[in-house]
């Protein structure tokens, strides 16, 4: 496969320095994995998760598609979030947006470039949703920035209204959700202070959000 080899030449050199450094290190992983958080971000290839936050290998469960949207019949997003809420029991869900996202351009926009199209349909309803708000705003910049935002808000929503958060909830397990935005410009997260860790909570961003 020689056109991967830069790849396998990264790989062994970044295992080797791992190892260097903690002897131990895939050993330990290879017989459990046990992280405090998952995330849910965008696909997109400027925003490595792990890298992001500084977490290592077996301390972030990642779930990304494009615009990081959950969707209520995304069996794929869905499993993610119940194994990593129920087997693996982490304590916190984080939605990661982030500014200059082209799937969030894309819908805003209205762009026609595939089947992708029909994905980014549910960042058009966001955009409906706060289509007032949004028109508020000065300039194109400002709602694109805006909406990205938005976007990360309510997949906080989602998150929140899903059987698997509420069940788990319901059953008293200290669950927190948090939607924060990447910024391509400085490499820093922002909170956008959506952070719901119980029912009560939830009902109240979601009313909020509506003011948005
Ligand atoms: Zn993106």
């Amino acid at each position: 496969m020689p056109s991967l080899k830069p790849l396998f030449d990264r790989n062994r050199k970044w295992s080797a320095d791992i190892k260097a450094r903690d002897p131990k290190f895939f050993e330990r992983l290879a017989g459990l994995q046990s992280p405090d958080y998952l995330w849910i971000g965008c696909a997109d290839s400027r925003v490595p998760a792990n890298e992001i936050v500084g977490l290592l290998p077996g301390e972030l469960f990642v779930h990304r598609n494009v615009a990081n949207i959950v969707v209520h019949t995304d069996l794929n997003c869905l499993s993610v979030l119940q194994y990593a809420v129920d087997v693996l029991d982490v304590k916190h869900v984080i939605v990661c947006g982030h500014y200059g996202c082209g799937g969030v351009h894309a819908a805003m926009r209205n762009d026609r470039l595939g089947l992708i199209d029909n994905w980014l349909r549910h960042i058009q309803d966001v955009m409906k949703k706060h289509h007032e708000r949004l028109a508020e705003l000065p300039d194109e910049s400002a709602r694109f920035r805006r909406l990205c935002e938005l976007n990360v808000v309510e997949q906080v929503l989602n998150v929140g209204q899903t059987t698997i958060v509420q069940g788990a909830w319901d059953r008293g397990k200290a669950l927190e959700i948090h939607g924060v935005i990447y910024d391509l410009h400085d490499g820093l997260l922002r909170d956008l202070s959506v952070c719901v860790k119980s029912y009560a909570e939830f009902t109240e961003v979601y009313r909020q959000t509506a003011e948005r």
